[in-house]
């Protein structure tokens, strides 16, 4: 299959939903035959930057090296749906000139929405003092300024929020549209 390679980066606060939405966006373009690679944030920690903190720079090297991992399969055609924290929108835009084909998706929940959930049960313990530089917590999370993408997953369902990340991937002509593969 003729097919353009894309980043989609999923960018927000822990338990905002960048997981929960990448694993249906991937179900969707499995179903569609394309192909993408998953790069999540908690398990590039266990290997690609295993070893790296919380701290600026550390955070900043994390995103790095996701980002670069991400251009090669890009230029290589392959949709990369990385979800990642990413907190710092410098190193964001860095990866986002360094790509060229990047998609941002600003998954936004509000902080006491994503503390109520607790997925992890990282807030609990952060505010316990038990996590430092917990990012909402103590430690800044810098929302992007014009994300092509936005998910209110406080007020949408996962539902429409795939559907936005779909539409949008088709208006830029990243994926066919839906009407193209009925057609076809
Ligand atoms: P993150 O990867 O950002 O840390 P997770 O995906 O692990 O967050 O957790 C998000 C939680 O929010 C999940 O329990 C999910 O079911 C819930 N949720 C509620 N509404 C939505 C939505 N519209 N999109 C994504 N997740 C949602």
């Amino acid at each position: 299959m003729n097919q353009r390679g894309v980043t989609v980066w999923f960018t927000g606060l822990s338990g905002s939903g960048k997981t929960t939405i990448t694993q249906a966006v991937a179900e969707k373009l499995r179903a569609r035959q394309h192909q993408f690679e998953i790069l999540d944030g908690d398990i590039v920690r266990q290997n690609l930057t295993k070893g790296l903190g919380f701290s600026k720079e550390d955070r900043d090297e994390n995103i790095r090296r996701v980002g670069f991992v991400a251009h090669l399969l890009t230029r290589n055609g392959v949709i990369v749906l990385v979800s990642a924290i990413s907190p710092y929108r410098e190193i964001r835009e860095e990866v986002r000139q360094r790509i060229g084909n990047f998609v941002e998706v600003y998954v936004n929940a509000p902080l006491d929405v994503c503390e109520q959930r607790d997925v992890k049960g990282l807030y609990q313990k952060a505010r316990a003092g038990e996590i430092a530089k917990f990012t909402g917590i103590d430690d800044p999370y810098e929302a992007p300024l014009n994300p092509e993408i936005e998910c209110l997953t406080g007020q949408e369902t996962l539902e429409e929020s795939v559907a936005k990340v779909l539409s949008k991937l088709e208006s830029l002509d990243y994926l066919p549209t839906t009407a193209m593969l009925k057609d076809s």
